[in-house]
């Protein structure tokens, strides 16, 4: 178990639930890290006493610096505080609990410092995450995945070991607030029927991509990514209880599955105190009294987020970092009421249709995509 961390991203929900993690375990934390929540990270800044706390720019820097005054804090900005957060000597572990592809520097950051990275962040394993698990092999980086899914493949692994044996992953989906509408009835629903998700309790931009199952399609891509497996070693069912996390085949036909109540600080702990598993206050699963569970195969033409996911994760190179980097453009306007929901795959494919893919893309082609996708969006609404 690790006895000092980084927390990129203190202030939204994971960073949140990371420190409850970290008050239950008697866990350290060295620098913490925001945007702009500059009152709650004041007072995460207070209750913890990092040595050093991180926000974008310099403006909020300045302010927080002002009210830290006297606490022997150390306040920093922008990128390169961001990267000073996740590479303090003392952090055993860094949670990248950043939204978007943001965490991408900060978190090759902690992987060249050799971290171990609680990877919470999945939109940079999507764009990037061949070159981001290259890099934390060359740096002898553990990357423990915090993800729900992503996480109960890793338990039913026991960490990397036996990937030769894995016949296939099992993603679980809950299916989403919109589960059993037609296309039609889904791009129509508006910003508060979206963030209303019926198991999980996440930031606004996880909770939208979880209405468009575009969140299962990131979902897919990052576990070939984390666990180096085939698309087609993945598969995704539709089970609404979100009890079971997911499931690993292995090749002699056996399946182990991970589960639990739909609490994140599960899977947080776990990415904290790997390989041990630590005592927990949290009140476990009543088999007993919990719903029957059900799976059922997704409805991919409902949901075309999910299946352009899946392709993209076949067609690889630039293709993901385009999905992803559209999907966020969109998805903000979407937040801002600018688009319907129904536009949010109608973007992503018209990026998707646009920006040829590139193979074996280097970092530079990576951020090159992403910006071309994120124009192509906004052009295509101005
Ligand atoms: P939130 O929106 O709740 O929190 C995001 C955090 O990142 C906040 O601390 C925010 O600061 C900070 N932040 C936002 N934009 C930037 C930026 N441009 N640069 C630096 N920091 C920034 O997100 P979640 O906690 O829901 O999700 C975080 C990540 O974890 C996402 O990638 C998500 O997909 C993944 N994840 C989340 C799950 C969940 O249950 N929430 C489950 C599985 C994965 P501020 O508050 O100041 O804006
Ligand atoms: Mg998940």
């Amino acid at each position: 178990m690790v006895q000092t961390i980084s927390l990129l991203g203190s202030t939204g929900s994971i960073g949140r639930q990371t420190l409850d993690v970290c008050r239950e375990q008697g866990i350290r934390v060295a620098a913490l890290t925001a945007r702009s929540s500059l009152d709650l990270l004041e007072e995460q800044a207070r209750a913890f006493r990092p040595r050093l706390v991180a926000v974008t720019d310099l403006e909020p820097a300045l302010e927080l610096a002002r009210r830290l005054a006297g606490l022997d804090i150390e306040v920093a900005y922008g990128l390169d505080g961001l990267r000073r957060a996740a590479s303090l000597p003392e952090s055993e572990a860094v949670v990248t609990a950043v939204v978007g592809m943001a965490a991408l520097w900060p978190t090759m950051a902690a992987i060249e410092a050799g971290k171990r990275v609680a990877f919470a962040n999945k939109e940079t394993l999507v764009c990037a995450g061949e070159l981001v698990m290259e890099a934390a092999r060359r740096y002898g980086a553990e990357i423990v995945p915090v993800d729900s899914e992503h996480s109960a493949i890793f338990q039913c692994l026991r960490g990397g070991r036996g990937r030769e044996e894995i016949k296939r992953l099992i993603l679980t989906c809950s299916g989403g607030p919109f589960f059993g509408l037609s296309r039609e009835e889904v791009a129509g629903k508006t910003k508060a029927d979206a963030l209303r998700h019926p198991n999980w309790s996440m930031g606004e931009k996880i909770t939208i991509d979880c209405a468009t199952l575009m969140n299962k399609g990131l979902e897919f891509i990052e576990a070939m990514r984390l666990f180096r497996v085939t698309p087609d070693q993945v598969d995704v069912v539709i089970h609404r209880q979100s009890i079971v996390h997911s499931m690993v085949e292995f090749r002699d036909g056996a399946i182990l599955a991970q589960m639990g109540t739909p609490d994140m600080r599960l899977p947080i702990r776990y990415a904290l105190t790997y390989p041990d598993r630590m005592q927990s206050e949290l009140p476990g699963l009543d088999l007993l009294t919990c719903p029957p569970l059900t799976f059922a195969p997704p409805d991919l033409e409902a949901f075309p987020c999910l299946k352009m996911a899946m392709e993209c994760a076949r067609t690889g190179g630039t293709s993901c970092a385009v999905l992803n980097g559209a999907n966020e453009a969109a998805v903000e306007l979407f937040r801002q009421e600018r688009i319907s929901l129904g536009q949010i795959p109608e973007l992503v494919a018209r990026a998707l249709d646009a920006i040829p893919s590139l193979s074996h893309p280097a970092m530079e082609d990576i951020l090159e995509a992403d910006r071309k996708a994120r124009e192509c969006v906004e052009r295509a609404v101005s």
